[in-house]
């Protein structure tokens, strides 16, 4: 009944991941294609059957840490939270390991790529704030996720003890193919191949004061763990019958709906003045909410409109949720190099020849204006107008104030 599966075979990972025999990073990584035969064991040594885990009593509890997961997958920037449970217990083992299990049941019962997409990422997030500290499981997962990876002892500026002397800590070096492959999806300019430290091959990862080498190798494991989740959850969708999606209606409504909100909240906050909005960014976001392509000009351009009318980065990430190609983590990427380089949104002219300006003459009083060249004009305008509104609104009060009463 429960299997898992290697990482995406188009990343360089090793073809038969090393064993790992001890169960407590089994556990807290049940991602790892090395936990799906334990996984295997335990529901035979547990009895646990599909019926079980979908409606019994013994897996409750793993169904309560699993509806955290979800909602944690929709809801918290940081992505899943580490761990409810002591995975030096079997039951704590058991509860982290099947909620897991369900969790993934439940997003790929929703047939919906964007979820699987968000999940993968929020359970790599999760995995990456882990292994920054877990000395213990990092080599085993960075060897399972990366081809060419090794560490030595170091004494650096990463620590120091109490005497000032700098303590032991581990340095990684990563293989160029690796690096060059995973890099592009992070952005800084620490992860350019240019500014690194290259050597036989490997790219040397240095530990700074406050990002460790280990820390390093963590954030390039998400990028490799979450492709591994992701394509794990997308063969499965293909598994899931209707039967099993109409028992998971509940919670597939629940992580749904959430979704569904987070969509329109975002629309909303960036919305507080989105009738100050120009058409053709009205069109490109409702058009990407709604699964439409937009061409690349269009989505530059709503980007840079983000980062000029200062939403928040995270706001201008979220319209593009809907897009039917979106990944988190390339545009994140792209959407944080536009902020970073502060690109001025493209003007009325290249928007119309891109076919990315939705009005005809007549539809917009003030698109219809000759003076009315750049989109950032017709958002200027707008609150100007909106300005001397208020203005005007608040001087009618005060003329029709009653006089004021002594005492
Ligand atoms: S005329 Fe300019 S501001 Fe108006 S919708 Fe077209 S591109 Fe946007």
């Amino acid at each position: 009944m429960i299997s898992g599966g290697h990482p995406c075979l188009c990343v360089p990972v090793p073809r038969e991941p090393e064993p790992v025999d001890d169960v407590v990073t089994l556990a807290r990584y049940p991602f790892l294609p090395q936990a799906s035969p334990w996984i295997s064991a335990l529901a035979g040594e547990h009895r646990i059957t599909l019926d079980e885990l979908l409606e019994g009593s013994f897996m409750e509890p793993a169904r309560a840490r699993a509806r955290i997961r979800l909602i944690e997958t929709v809801e918290a920037e940081e992505g899943v939270s580490l761990s409810g449970g002591d995975l030096h217990s079997e039951n704590g083992r058991l509860i982290e390991a099947f909620s897991f299990y369900y969790a993934r049941l439940v997003v790929c019962a929703t047939r919906d790529e964007r979820l699987v997409a968000r999940w993968a990422l929020a359970e790599a997030q999760r995995a990456e704030r882990l292994l920054r500290n877990d000395e213990r499981a990092l080599p085993v997962v960075a060897r399972t996720y990366m081809s060419d990876i090794h560490s030595r002892e170091h004494r650096g500026p990463s620590g120091r003890g109490e005497r000032g002397t700098a303590l032991p800590h581990l340095e990684w070096t990563v293989g160029m193919a690796d690096f060059i492959e995973v890099c592009p999806k992070i952005t800084g300019d620490r992860w350019r191949l240019a500014n690194t430290e290259l050597s036989e091959g490997s790219i040397r990862l240095h530990s700074e004061a406050q990002y460790s080498s280990s820390a390093k190798v963590a954030r390039l494991l998400r990028e490799r763990i979450k492709a591994g989740i992701e394509a794990d959850a997308l063969e499965k969708v293909a598994e899931v019958n209707d039967e099993l999606a109409s028992r998971l209606a509940l919670p597939i409504g629940i992580v749904r709906n959430l979704m569904e909100a987070r969509v329109q909240q975002s629309i909303a906050l960036a919305g507080v003045d989105e009738e100050d909005w120009p058409p053709c960014m009205r069109r490109i976001v409702a058009d990407l909410a709604n699964g439409v392509n937009v061409n690349h000009f269009g989505r530059v351009f709503l980007a840079s409109m983000g980062s000029t009318m200062e939403l928040p980065q995270t706001t201008t990430v979220d319209f593009f949720r809907g897009a039917p190609d979106f990944s988190e983590a390339t545009t994140t990427y792209q959407v944080g190099h536009v902020y970073e380089q502060g690109y001025t949104p493209a003007g009325c002219a290249k928007l119309k020849v891109n076919h990315n300006c939705p009005v005809l003459p007549g539809d917009d009083r003030l698109c219809d204006r000759e003076w009315l060249t750049h989109p950032l004009k017709y958002v200027r305008s707008k609150q100007r107008w909106k300005q001397r509104m208020e203005e005007e609104a608040a001087a009618v009060v005060q003329h029709d104030a009653p006089p004021p009463t002594d005492g």
